[in-house]
């Protein structure tokens, strides 16, 4: 028999709910972050043999779904919202022991089509067993705009709202936003990212607004973003540990913190996985916590790895939540941080070496691994997790290696889509009569 799990807020104001309530909500009521109790008891032994990612995320958070309504649904939700290559290849010479786990294989090309894919699927099931207003789906950040409208596109039962500040993304980053029409709202906002978040904020605490259109966040603070990108950590750590016998150590680009804490989760859920280092750009909120125990978020700085430009991961929540003491979080992670030179110079240095081109994301991993004690490299197995396809990051890439990055279909079937657009004030007013 096993029991219902329940979930729990990090700010331990709120009611325990049920994964499904869980998802349905987002945030809790009292602003925190929804954790589960317990970890529940996973077989790794018996997904060593199972085939494909749906299959290894089905057995892995089979027992965050035990007793829910969701439950005998689950394979289902795997398998449409799963079915996604992420290989983990090698990179240079097989006894160099380096490889990359690909997530940029999806819709969008970044790993954000795994969270927003699987919360679509996980929501159309629950929306369609109690029909109520449609749920709009808000996004501001980064790439996660392009995998929820993705994701969302022609489902009847929701919406999905874009806020991007006008001519402050790039020409392919737009075209991405706004290819989408239907069901998806692209709004673009005379004023900056920082005024597409506010007006975000703003709609979010206006209770009019917000109730009447069941206005809901689409960023990493779902946990049902969370919960499917421990699949792909199941599955990379323990091919890696088929190929070399050895526990994986995963370098993971970091934002939010979403990715890192999947790979987190999915150690505690006993998968073969040793370390796991943080890789952030120049904003460096962890690797000084780490270093200091000081927790002090600040503003973002602009860097070439844009969808890691966060100064108050939302994350850190939930990771201090389940390990309280600093001595704790240390013996999780750790974290390094690495300038937009950096950056540029691995993807020149990698590209020359072993031909592969890096997004300015997965070049600050490559970076970060690239510093660690020579002896630690050898000592084990690494992968470092490729967070987006190069291609999105062209007009950054292309003049450092010199070539042209080849455009997986999936995003040239993107690039090819029509546009459409709507021009806003950066007014909550304008946004709000928009909705309508
Ligand atoms: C969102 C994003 C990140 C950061 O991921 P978090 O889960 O927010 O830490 C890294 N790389 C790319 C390409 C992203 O889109």
């Amino acid at each position: 028999m096993t029991d219902a799990l329940r979930f729990v807020s990090t700010r331990a104001g709120s009611a325990p709910v049920t994964i499904s309530e869980a998802i349905r909500r987002g945030l809790a009521p009292d602003g925190g972050l929804y954790m589960p109790t317990r970890l529940p008891a996973v077989d790794v032994g018996a997904l060593r043999d199972a085939a494909g990612l749906p299959a290894v995320a089905r057995g892995a958070l089979a027992g965050f779904f035990a007793e829910d309504p969701l439950q005998p649904q689950l394979g289902g939700i795997v398998e449409a919202a799963l079915d996604l290559p992420a290989p983990t290849t090698a990179v240079g010479a097989a006894r160099d022991r380096l490889f990359v786990l690909e997530l940029y294989h999806g819709p969008t090309a970044a790993f954000k089509d795994f969270g927003a894919r699987f919360l679509a699927e996980t929501l159309a099931r629950l929306e369609s067993s109690a029909p109520r207003p449609l749920p709009h789906m808000v996004g501001t950040a980064g790439d996660t705009r392009g995998a929820v409208a993705a994701a969302f596109h022609r489902r009847a039962w929701a919406r999905v709202v874009i806020l991007y500040p006008k001519g402050l993304v790039s020409p392919r980053q737009e075209q991405q936003l706004t290819c989408w029409g239907d069901n998806v709202l692209s709004l673009r906002i005379d004023g900056t990212f920082d005024d597409c978040q506010r007006l975000a904020k703003e709609a979010f605490l206006d209770a009019q607004l917000s109730g009447r259109h069941r206005l809901s966040s689409a960023n990493s603070i779902n946990i049902g973003r969370l919960l499917p990108q421990m699949a792909y950590y199941a599955a990379s750590s323990m091919q890696v540990e088929r190929l070399t016998g050895a526990k994986a150590c995963y370098v993971i680009p970091a934002g939010n913190l979403g990715n890192a804490f999947a790979a987190v989760w999915a150690r505690a859920l006993g998968f073969p996985i040793e370390r796991i280092v943080l890789a952030h750009n120049a904003n460096r909120t962890v690797p000084d916590f780490l270093e200091s125990g000081q927790w002090r978020p600040r503003p973002s700085i602009a860097t070439l790895a844009s969808a890691m430009d966060v100064g108050n991961p939302s994350n850190m929540e939930r990771i201090r939540a389940q390990y309280p003491t600093l001595h704790a979080v240390r013996a999780q992670l750790r974290a390094d941080s690495v300038d937009d030179a950096a950056i540029r110079a691995r993807i020149a240095a990698d590209f020359a070496r072993y031909g592969r081109v890096w997004c300015p994301h997965t070049a600050t991993a490559a970076e970060v691994y690239e510093r660690l004690p020579p002896q630690e490299r050898h000592e084990h197995p690494w992968v470092l997790v490729a967070t987006a396809h190069a291609a999105k990051f062209n007009e950054i890439v292309e003049p450092i290696i010199g070539r042209q990055v080849p455009v997986p279909q999936s995003l040239e079937r993107l690039l090819r889509m029509p546009r459409h657009v709507r021009d806003l004030p950066a007014t909550l007013a304008a946004v709000g009569g928009a909705l309508e």
